[in-house]
């Protein structure tokens, strides 16, 4: 199959794929979802993912309707119905079906997934970046599926050519992009915002921590400005889709790519963890 779309155990192509129209999700996108790429038919980082859509859950206290081990084997099942072993592999829980009424419906979540061709880049190639103002809500740890600000963010990005937007809260901290982690290397040091409620924890930040521990190059978790932003060494943009990549040119100025080596240490062990990995 091409592209696999999977909905409370049925199961075939996306395209041909319906849900009902009283999923939660239409009424109040009351759902969390995660998603990971997989190489070679092996899924990266699972075990991560997974917990972290049973954490992200757990907030919204959504019963998820399988057990992990269920949802792992039933993703490694699917993944092996693909043409291709290179795929974004994406899966979402919703809080079950029900008249719109906005209090909980008594009835079992609805398992959402959806398999398709992608591959992970190998973040060479420098993107550009736009900055926006974060108007989120204050639960950005939970990755629920009320994306409204990052689609239009996505939007003004796509719009100005450029890979991703970036957001900033008051006092010009910069928290995230719309769908990526943001961080910034300075005179060797690796700046990422803390693990708080107004940023995704994010699979790739974490595996790029590792990387610097491993690489010993000194992390601080705190949070930066779109100063310190513009005035950076690097500008590193990390998500599970596109692991890691870096910025030469923010709002049309030139910002970054100033430390290209450090960089392509930090480039390099993380693909190379990767590809190990997927085999
Ligand atoms: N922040 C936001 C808002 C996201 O949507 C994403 C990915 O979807 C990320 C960060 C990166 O998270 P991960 O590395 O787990 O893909």
């Amino acid at each position: 199959m091409e592209r696999l779309g999977y909905y409370n155990g049925k199961y075939g192509p996306l395209e041909e794929m319906t849900v009902p129209m009283n999923d939660r999700v239409c009424w109040f996108g009351d759902g969390v979802y995660d998603a990971g790429p997989c190489r070679n038919y092996h899924i990266f980082a699972m075990d991560e993912h997974v917990d972290r859509l049973f954490r992200s859950a757990a907030a919204l206290r959504i019963e998820v309707p399988v057990s992990k081990q269920e949802l792992k084997d039933l993703l490694n099942r699917l993944v092996h119905e693909m043409d291709t072993g290179d795929l974004f592999v994406y899966y979402q829980v919703t809080r079950g079906s029900g008249l719109r009424k906005h209090a909980f419906t008594d009835t079992p979540a609805n398992l959402w997934i959806t398999l398709n061709p992608a591959k992970v880049p190998d973040g060479i190639k420098p993107i550009q970046l736009v900055t926006t103002e974060d108007t989120r809500f204050l639960h950005c740890n939970i990755k629920t599926l009320n994306l409204i600000p990052s689609v239009m963010a996505a939007q003004k990005a796509e719009e100005a050519g450029c890979a991703e937007a970036v957001f900033y809260r008051p006092g010009n901290i910069v928290t995230e992009g719309a769908h990526s982690n943001i961080h910034i290397l300075k005179d060797g040091t690796l700046y990422t915002h803390p693990t708080d409620n107004l940023i995704l924890p994010g699979i790739a930040r974490a595996h790029l921590l590792g990387a610097c521990r491993a690489l010993g190059i000194p992390c601080r978790e705190e949070a930066f400005t779109l100063d310190q932003l513009f005035d950076a060494d690097e500008v590193l943009v990390t998500s599970s889709s596109n692991l890691c990549r870096h910025a030469d040119m923010i709002d049309g100025r030139p910002a970054g790519a100033k430390d290209p080596a450090l960089y392509e240490r930090i480039r390099s062990w993380l693909l190379d963890e990767f590809r190990t990995a997927t085999k």
